[in-house]
């Protein structure tokens, strides 16, 4: 079993060692909390448990504090891939929900597994998510100060393999902060999460760059093809360099190894395998 779980990228030019020492606290908890939870649970289960906790924090940008777009509304994406089903499933742009990756869970056993905006919310409702407000006092400041622009990234996401060898990976997002409303990022596409029966990534960054790649499907196909995760990570990873390109990726694959790497210093993440390893 093995899981690992990022917290997007931290900013060392707008953030303090204070925040740095949170956000290691946060992902060491967190971590060791999903892996417990990994014994019992599938991939797909751990995941979503995984991204909610991530969710639920409010040092980073996915649910309750992500960041506003520049019209004051805080929309949210979130995507879930069961690497046994092959599914995909996912939310984009929706708003006053409290956990957008559960929504995406719910919408994994539908014909239609991709919602956005408010056919996403009224799914939601539909399905029992009660109305939440998920801006902070800190986003709200950050919005009314116009500085939190490309900077403060901190999107989540879980890569988890359970017991019987199957990969599931989630990812969710308040975006980039200040875009123009309803842009979507990767977070809800198979750029930026994917998963099969050979290997799994959740991806951060500047959505747009990941997209460019298609960076998730393709780390996930040069392992099916043959390759090693660490290899077609960092052969994906050359190919951002053709634009500057900004992102970080956790993965798995079937053989076990687990992977990290990130395009700038640097993408905040933990992992546990019977042993807790932190960013430093
Ligand atoms: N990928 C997200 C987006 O472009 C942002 C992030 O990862 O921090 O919306």
């Amino acid at each position: 079993m093995k899981l690992i779980i990022h917290g997007g990228f931290f900013s060392e030019s707008s953030s303090s060692e204070e925040t740095k020492i949170a956000k290691q606290k946060a992902l060491s908890e967190i971590v060791t909390a999903g892996y417990e939870y990994l014994q019992l649970h599938t991939a797909l289960e751990t995941v979503t448990y995984v991204v909610g906790l991530l969710e639920d924090h409010e040092l980073f940008n996915a649910g309750t504090g992500g960041q506003i777009q520049s019209d004051g509304k805080l929309r949210m994406s979130a995507s879930i891939m069961d690497g046994e089903s092959l599914r995909f499933s996912g939310v984009i742009n929706i708003e006053d929900v409290k956990n957008p990756v559960q929504v995406a869970l719910k919408l994994m056993d539908k014909e239609d597994r991709v919602l956005s905006g408010p056919g996403a919310l009224a799914f939601a409702r539909q399905n029992g998510f009660e109305p939440y407000n998920p801006i902070t006092p800190q986003r709200q400041q950050e919005f009314e100060e116009k500085r939190n622009q490309q900077n403060n990234k901190g999107t989540v996401g879980c890569v988890a393999m359970d017991a019987d060898g199957n990969i599931a990976a989630a990812t969710s997002t308040g975006g980039k902060g200040f875009e123009i409303p309803c842009r979507v990022s990767d977070s809800a596409t198979v750029a930026g999460n994917y998963a099969n029966k050979f290997a799994g990534v959740s991806c951060t960054g500047v959505g747009e760059d990941i997209v460019n790649v298609g960076l998730a499907l393709k780390v996930v196909t040069r392992v099916t093809d043959g390759m090693s995760l660490q290899q077609a990570t960092d052969k994906s990873f050359e190919e951002l360099k053709q634009f500057d390109g900004f992102a970080g990726v956790i993965a798995i694959s079937n053989t076990g190894e687990m992977y990290h790497t990130d395009s700038h210093p640097y993408m905040v993440w933990a992992s546990f395998d019977g042993r807790l390893q932190v960013f430093n």
